[in-house]
């Protein structure tokens, strides 16, 4: 059993959506298929992964470090115990040889690429969903049947105003899904309260809630000072919003320490830490309360699910659930690790970032859920569009 060949891509997602740090029109991601000589239904089985959005592609840290030190490695290194499968944890070992600790940066996602190919492929040749096999493995040895996603969006749209973003989130909720979530923090604190307020009103007058703020949630992308996140903080408490996400810096603990003790509702922030390291300094110093906030930490731009595990380590270590973590990204690898390892939820990209974003054709947002497909692997092969570019860039 080998490796026969590693083959990576740059797309585009570019949009014209903007959050309070940056616009997507030149965002890309890196695509990557890793090529197997084991047969199943009479193909040779592919594992295919990509990055998150948010971070561009990495395809030259893969072509120059990453993908070169798999192909050298001898292939029976790479094996589980009784070279039956593919073991990503010594493939990741390889991955990472001759490089020092610390400095995540890009690196992270390099790697959080290869290793979703991994998985896939290892769920492939063991005939299994992704989320089976980690249910199995690493978790209660049954997958969850559904899993918690929200609808991420509500982005700034130049010249565009109120009317789209109403327009937007009227779609996400006529979708099904029960929590949305838009931007702050590039505009005033006055025009983002008047946004806030057009769709608490839009939520009210298409559920008929009394508690409009429990299916809303807002993302500063780390954008404000402590002064800005605390005088935020103080206008969005009363609405008794699902989240106040990322409002500081996001390696920038004590401003979140502060904020949580100034907020008495539910923060969330991790998306951008990449490493179990990065965690645990936020769990130690962040003054993140495990009743009551949520995690973010992506896996497809961490280092992988390897990493993740260890991350999950960490969480249990300081007295926190899996179920608080609902991983930035909305993609399906997410979803399997969500539903295999007992996590909160995830998140969902409904109409942007594709054919990256939300999930199988086969699988529709009800009432706030979306079930991991029953296909082996990841599940790309139930994503129409998504497999259409893995055949158009890989054959
Ligand atoms: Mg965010």
């Amino acid at each position: 059993m080998k490796i026969t060949a590693i083959k990576e891509e740059t797309v585009s997602i570019a949009s014209s959506i903007k959050n309070a740090y940056i616009n997507f029109s030149k965002m890309t991601a890196s695509v990557l298929a890793l090529e197997t000589d084991v047969i199943r239904d009479g193909r040779p089985v592919v594992g295919y992964g990509f990055n998150s959005n948010g971070r561009y592609a990495q395809g030259a840290l893969l072509r120059e470090r990453f993908i070169p030190r798999l192909m050298e490695a001898d292939s029976a290194s790479l094996l589980d115990e009784r070279a039956s499968n593919l073991d990503p944890f010594k493939i990741w070992d390889v991955v990472m040889t001759n490089e020092k600790p610390g400095g995540h940066g890009e690196r992270s996602v390099a790697v959080a690429v290869l290793d979703m190919a991994v998985w896939d492929a290892v769920a492939k040749i063991a005939g299994e969903p992704l989320s089976h096999l980690l249910a199995r493995r690493f978790g209660g040895g049954t997958p969850q049947g559904k899993v918690f996603v929200y609808a991420a969006g509500g982005y700034y749209y130049p010249d565009k105003g109120l009317d789209e973003l109403r327009r937007e989130m009227a779609v996400y909720l006529d979708q099904g899904y029960d929590v949305v979530k838009m931007k702050i923090g590039a505009e005033s604190l006055e025009n983002d309260m008047a946004r806030i307020e057009a769709i608490l009103k839009l939520i009210v007058e298409r559920t008929g809630t009394s508690t409009p703020g429990k299916h809303l949630a807002v993302d500063a992308n780390g954008r404000f000072d402590l002064p800005t996140a605390l005088a935020y903080a103080k206008a969005l408490e009363p609405l008794g919003l699902f989240w106040y996400e990322e409002a500081g810096d996001p390696l920038d603990y004590a401003l979140q320490a502060e904020l949580a003790r100034n907020y008495q509702a539910p923060l969330a922030t991790g998306e951008n830490l990449f490493s179990h390291q990065d965690t645990a300094n936020l769990l130690r110093y962040g003054g993140m309360r495990p009743q009551m906030d949520y995690l973010q930490m992506d896996p497809a731009l961490s280092y992988g699910l390897v990493e993740y595990l260890r991350t999950l380590s960490v969480l249990k270590a300081h007295g926190w659930s899996p179920r608080r973590c609902i991983p930035h990204g909305g993609h399906q690898f997410a979803l399997n690790i969500a539903a295999g390892l007992g996590l909160g939820g995830n998140e969902s990209y409904p109409g942007i970032f594709q054919p990256f974003g939300g999930f199988a054709d086969t699988t529709p947002i009800q009432g706030g859920y979306v079930e991991p497909t029953q296909c082996p692997g990841i599940g790309f092969e139930e994503k129409s569009k998504l497999m259409e570019l893995f055949r158009k860039l890989f054959g």
